[in-house]
């Protein structure tokens, strides 16, 4: 078991979602000779669907459980540790669950709660999600299972799963929900 480094980035480094990058925005960063660097990338690149449950990808997810614990997050992506195959790992209850390929299957009701990503610190905002979420996903030895989850486990499903199609909690921010840490520790 080994911890790996979290990719992490402040909110302004992360580029847009693909589509939303605004005609005037990508003026200005070509104009400024930058293109966006690599790892700024990764977190909007959609992962690659894993094709064979061995030992190297069980190894891989009892590092993400590692590095998920040692930095006190409900979930972690494989991408968000620079490796963009579809694996998540969620910590929920006390309950470590490990989830190849997952896919969203079924979604119903509405709940709106403060969310946070380990990629991007510092930055929190509303999130719109579903109540219920039903899961399809290949366990840690290649066989399929279902998983049924509501309320905050719901949430963080579906916040991982929208990292592995490069999507992230700040697209999705209720507007005027935004707080940042110099926004707490600067009031006014
Ligand atoms: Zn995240």
């Amino acid at each position: 078991m080994a911890l790996r480094s979290i990719r992490q980035y402040k909110n302004d480094d992360i580029i847009p979602a693909k589509g939303k990058c605004a005609p005037s925005e990508s003026l200005r960063l070509k104009a400024k000779g930058k293109p966006p660097e690599a790892p700024k990338d990764i977190l909007r690149t959609r992962s690659e669907e894993v094709a064979r449950v061995d030992d190297g990808l069980r190894e891989l997810l009892e590092d993400m459980v590692t590095t998920m614990r040692a930095a006190n997050g409900a979930g972690l992506a494989a991408v968000q540790i620079g490796v963009p195959r579809r694996a998540v790992v969620l910590e929920n209850g006390g309950e470590v669950l490990k989830l190849i390929n997952p896919v969203i299957i079924k979604a119903s009701g509405e709940q709106l709660g403060m969310e946070s990503c380990l990629s991007i610190p510092g930055v929190y905002g509303m999130v719109m999600r579903p109540e219920r979420v039903v899961v399809k996903a290949l366990d840690e030895y290649g066989k399929e299972m279902r998983l049924e989850g509501t309320a905050s486990l719901a949430r963080a499903l579906c916040h991982e799963i929208d990292h592995l199609d490069g999507v992230l909690f700040i697209d999705k921010i209720v507007p005027g929900t935004r707080i940042c840490n110099n926004d707490l520790s600067n009031p006014g």
